[in-house]
């Protein structure tokens, strides 16, 4: 049974905001890396004391987050994407499950930390009319490979955000954003510092959480797969990605299209 980890930094418990502890420029930085592979440790072993032969951790944070060294060695860590289409990041249909670790909230989204969407000037993005985020787009990517979406760990609103899109995946979540949203004319620098409020599990109790959705996971991947749903979606497709107000330019829409491949369209320039 061979899952796929996709991780971000934003979503994990402790990570308080972007500057400090995500960037390399930060002064927690290398703080920030322990705390999120050690999240991810804990969803490895889960996973494997559940039933899984293979997991492969794919270091999804934009400067990087995983530490190798760190890394649980039963697990294989992936780095490093076509520049042109980078979706689905490595994923791919010899994959029964597909999890994720340290993930945020989609843009917009009220009571969610360090809220976004790939970046900050993106203030929706929608297929076909759904509103989705990072995760709901490998999501949608994962069904078109018949892959299954297990487990989602991060902050409470990305968590919910999950349950929503994918019906019946496990989810641990580590902390809860304590601001509203509705911020959607703010530029994309000003949404940026907006979302900075969280409440945080202490990261030992986060791992144990995340632990036991994992095990959880992978226990139900074997024996009742199919109460993992996909999300319900048919083609052709459209996307559409409102942008906000960032430096002098104005807000805009972008909107593209595809018969029939959600890879596809998402890695559309
Ligand atoms: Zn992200």
């Amino acid at each position: 049974m061979k899952i796929f980890l996709m991780t971000d930094m934003e979503g994990v418990a402790g990570i308080l905001n972007h500057d400090d502890w995500v960037l390399p420029s930060g002064r927690f930085y290398d703080q920030g890396r322990r705390l999120l592979t050690e999240e991810v440790n804990a969803a490895v072993d889960g996973l494997f004391t559940g039933g899984a032969t293979k997991v492969v951790v794919a270091d999804g944070h934009g400067s990087g987050g995983i530490d190798p060294e760190q890394l649980d060695p039963r697990s294989q860590l992936l780095r490093g994407w076509d520049s042109t289409a980078p979706y689905p990041f490595g994923l791919d249909a010899t994959f029964d499950g597909i999890g994720w670790v340290g993930q945020h909230a989609k843009a917009g989204t009220p009571f969610s930390h360090l809220t976004h969407t790939g970046g900050f000037e993106v203030c929706d993005q929608r297929v076909n009319g759904l509103s989705i985020g990072e995760f709901g787009a490998l999501a949608l990517c994962a069904m078109e490979l018949g892959v299954r979406s297990i487990l989602a760990c991060g902050e409470a609103a990305f968590t919910q955000e999950a349950e929503t899109l994918t019906p019946g995946i496990l989810t641990a979540a580590v902390k809860n954003g304590t601001l509203p949203d509705g911020l959607d004319a703010l530029s994309a620098e000003d949404y940026r510092k907006a979302k900075l409020g969280a409440l945080h599990l202490s990261p030992r109790d986060a791992r144990q959480q995340i632990r036991s959705a994992a095990l959880h996971a992978a226990q139900l991947l074997k024996t009742a797969p199919h109460r993992f749903s996909f999300p319900a979606m048919h083609p052709p497709y459209t996307l559409e990605r409102f942008l906000r107000q960032r430096g002098n330019q104005p807000p805009t829409t972008i909107v593209k299209t595809h018969p029939s491949s959600l890879i596809a369209l998402f890695n559309q320039k």
